[in-house]
């Protein structure tokens, strides 16, 4: 009897998670501008700091691409890069709270060669992240092109899910964006102004939210290492770059995480931080490849870079300021 109970109360616990997690695939879950399990309702409540992982331009195809100048020799050395990034996740203690892609996810643009079999490699990799890690996709220049249109962004959105949404965790209001729309919206202006209002909407909103922090997430940096410095291919042009800044610093967003660049690198708006991660796939400064493990804090968000090799079983959430 005592046995049955126990059993009874394990697996309808495991049923009640997984039921929820596993009835929306994997791919599926950024949908109605939110993302499943993780709204407001459910994650809304401070409880304590927590952690989570940061990844960008995991990019299959682009070492091969960028090294031998060949698309057709594969994507083996990302594939085992991710793999390690999954086993640090799944070993990391305590559990990361969920594992965000800031985009680039594959090296192929939309309709090029390679890119459907990319896109397959990737999910089947990500698949063997702990059920209980939600993986959190951010789309980039590869994934809808340097040039969207309504079709590339469709395809995407259809693939790897909305590729602009808000959800929470854990008493954290987290916003995900179509940096795309910022870089080249010239054939998508409509999908631009629906981000434009959809954005004004969360930021206002999150000043009432009871949130403990905001946080952004998009692909391509607002800058590199200064708000003031020139336009060039890595960061978003200047006028428009400090008009968004200025309007995040406005909302009470604590800190921006991007990709793109394939170095670490960024800098500080105010007190707002511009964080800029490093490449899960090939990288082009001088960090090896690696993700970003972030604590969320009472009153502070801290963060380092590790190379997929180094990255730590045991993360500490202490407070510095403390
Ligand atoms: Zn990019």
């Amino acid at each position: 009897m005592g046995i049955e109970m126990r059993l009874e109360v394990k697996v309808s616990h495991g049923l009640h998670y997984q039921g929820d997690a596993m009835a929306v695939p994997l791919f599926q879950r950024a949908r109605n501008r939110g993302y499943h399990g993780l709204d407001k309702a459910t994650e809304g409540e401070w409880k304590g700091p927590f952690c989570f992982i940061q990844g960008a331009d995991t990019q299959y195809g682009m070492i091969a691409d960028f090294f031998t100048e060949k698309a057709d020799t594969g994507w083996q050395e990302e594939i085992e890069l991710t793999r390690k990034a999954i086993a640090a996740a799944n070993k990391m203690t305590p559990r990361p709270k969920f594992f965000i892609v800031c985009g680039d996810l594959v090296n192929s643009f939309p309709g090029t060669e390679g890119r459907e079999e990319q896109e397959k490699d990737l999910k089947r990799e990500f698949m063997d992240l702990d059920s209980e890690i939600p993986l959190v996709c951010v789309c980039g220049n590869h994934d809808l092109g340097n040039t969207p249109t309504r079709q590339t962004v469709a395809n995407y959105v259809d693939k790897f899910g909305d590729d602009y949404f808000s959800f929470w965790v854990g008493g954290v209001k987290f916003i995900v964006l179509n940096s795309q729309f910022y870089e080249d919206p010239s054939q998508v202006m409509e999908l631009k102004e629906k981000q434009d209002q959809w954005l004004d909407e969360q930021l206002a909103g999150a000043q009432t939210s009871g949130c403990k922090h905001l946080v952004i997430f998009q692909h391509i940096p607002w800058f590199l290492e200064d708000p003031n410095e020139g336009k060039d291919y890595f960061n978003i042009e200047k006028e428009l770059r400090l008009k968004m800044l200025e309007k995040f610093k406005s909302a009470g967003v604590r800190t921006i995480f991007c990709g793109h660049y394939h170095r670490n690198a960024g800098g500080f708006y105010g007190d707002m931080e511009e964080v800029v991660t490093s490449a899960m796939g090939c990288p082009l400064g001088e960090a090896k490849s690696g993700l970003r493990v972030v604590r969320i804090l009472d009153n502070s968000i801290t963060h380092d870079y590790y190379a997929m090799d180094d990255i730590p079983e045991r993360v500490t959430l202490s407070n510095p300021s403390l």
